[in-house]
């Protein structure tokens, strides 16, 4: 299955090495608004999802932090493989704390 990134317009195909649920581009890191739950493309946002940092696990792994341009929902979501580096490597460490609330539905606590 792919999609046309709606920031970079380049084909990104869901397979991706390192994930089962691709939801970002790996070219500009930005997400689309689609699930409710984790790959369940149930959302009717579909807003544009802009990369605003990324958080450390405390096993010391990555983890990006969109947040949706159209209704300012911050999600947590799992760096691929294959997604371009120097953008990842660039982006604030953020803490945690000041963006998301516990027990939160919205928050993808299942990769923690
Ligand atoms: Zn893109
Ligand atoms: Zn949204």
């Amino acid at each position: 299955m792919n999609f046309n990134c709606s920031n970079c317009q380049k084909k990104v195909d869901f397979n991706a090495p390192g994930t089962k649920n691709r939801n970002h581009c790996p070219y500009c890191l930005y997400s689309i608004h689609i699930d409710i739950e984790i790959g369940d493309r149930k959302n009717k946002c579909m807003g544009l999802m802009r990369p605003i940092g990324k958080l450390l696990k405390q096993d010391g792994e990555e983890v990006l932090v969109h947040k949706c341009e159209t209704c300012g929902e911050v999600r947590k979501n799992r760096i691929a493989g294959d997604d371009d580096w120097d953008l990842v490597k660039n982006l604030p460490i953020l803490e945690k704390d000041v963006l998301f609330t516990p027990n939160h539905p919205c928050n993808e606590t299942s990769i923690w």
